[in-house]
């Protein structure tokens, strides 16, 4: 770990000012930025503290969107009664995603902005060759161990899967992210690898995320997240599912449906060949089933991550099915 600056922030303005600066880094709940750093990924000459800044952290919920903070808690979004009621996706997949201590450290803005948990990333001193770490050095996964590598939206370059959980759900329901001069929909935020593995998010030197805002909808108030992984707590996932369903009022055709995926691909993955499919069509289990494998139309496995294609689309259906239950 090498020596940094540490300069506190204490308005969005003088953090945007201060992350403009070469080798300039945010720092939230610490809880990646620490980690990255002491593995010697991430080599900030300066650390902005923009934890003590006032008004970042509320949670405004209603039945047609919700706002919340980029430095409210992830422990206090999964808790909140409103989201629970208007977009239980989301306080599931934050529920789902790290620990209890994590979570009471780690922030929205933050947790957005997390790094794959590639283990050749993470490991610079043994795996020289990693794109998204030194650009043009090459892919230490291709070749190595891939059980927890992506099928989908993977290049030549990368095969690292998104890790994170809460942006499945904010990526099904159509969310943005607020970077104060833009506004970007948080699918176009999250970038694929193509040949610029390093480029993870679309934020440009000097911005910084200071809200997320949600859409209401009939699919988002009846929703959820299906998180499978190798133990059943503190851990990424194998492959899950964000859906949304609304139905018709005969309480059997599928008016809305949103399906994202996590696990499986290099960024949050909507699956709209999945919704376009079972839109109009009757909530049963043979159509959800048979939808569901479109989700893996595409996909590239690299031997030990082959089980993915298998795993998705009935993580998918399981949590269509279970969600129709409730209607
Ligand atoms: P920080 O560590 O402070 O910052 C992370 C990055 O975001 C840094 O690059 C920082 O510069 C940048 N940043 C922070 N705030 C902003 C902002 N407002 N605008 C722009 N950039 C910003 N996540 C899951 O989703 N699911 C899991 O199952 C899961 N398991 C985990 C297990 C472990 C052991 C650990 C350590 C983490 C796990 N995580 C998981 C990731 C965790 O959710 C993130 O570490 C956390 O959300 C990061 O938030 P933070 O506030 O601590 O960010
Ligand atoms: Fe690096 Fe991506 Fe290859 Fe992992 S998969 S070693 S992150 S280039």
């Amino acid at each position: 770990m090498r020596d940094f600056s540490y300069l506190r922030a204490d308005s969005v303005e003088a953090a945007r000012n201060a992350a403009a600066l070469p080798g300039a880094m945010l720092l939230a709940g610490g809880t990646t930025l620490v980690d990255l750093a002491k593995c010697g990924v991430a080599e900030p000459s300066t650390v902005i503290d923009i934890s003590h800044i006032e008004g970042l952290n509320a949670i405004d919920v209603n039945s047609d969107r919700a706002i919340i903070g980029a430095l409210a808690k992830m422990s206090h979004v999964a808790d909140h009664a409103a989201v629970k009621s208007h977009f239980p996706a989301v306080s599931e997949a934050l529920w789902q995603a790290a620990s209890a201590q994590l979570r009471n450290m780690a922030t929205i803005g933050g947790n957005l902005m997390q790094r794959t948990r590639c283990p050749y990333f993470r490991d610079p001193a043994n795996f020289p060759a990693c794109n998204k770490r030194a650009p043009g050095s090459g892919c230490s996964a291709i070749g190595g161990v891939t059980r927890g590598h992506a099928v989908l939206g993977t290049s030549e370059a990368c095969i690292a899967t998104y890790p994170g959980d809460l942006a499945i759900a904010l990526v099904a329901f159509d969310a943005e992210v607020d970077l104060g001069e833009r506004k970007l929909k948080i699918e176009d935020f999250f970038l694929a690898p193509g040949a610029t593995a390093e480029q993870e998010h679309d934020i440009r030197p000097g911005e910084m995320i200071t809200a997320i805002q949600i859409p209401g909808s009939a699919a988002a108030r009846r929703s959820a997240y299906l998180k499978v992984r190798d133990r059943q707590s503190y851990e990424f996932a194998a492959a899950s599912a964000a859906i949304g369903l609304e139905l018709e009022a005969d309480g059997r055709t599928i008016r809305d449906i949103r399906v994202a995926l996590g696990g499986v691909a290099t960024k949050p993955w909507r699956a709209r060949s999945v919704e376009d499919a079972l839109k109009g069509k009757a909530l049963d289990e043979a159509s959800v089933r048979k939808a569901s494998e479109l989700a893996m139309e595409g996909a590239v496995d690299h031997g030990a991550n082959h089980y993915k294609i298998a795993l998705a689309p009935r993580v998918i259906a399981r949590a269509i099915l279970k969600l129709g239950e409730t209607a």
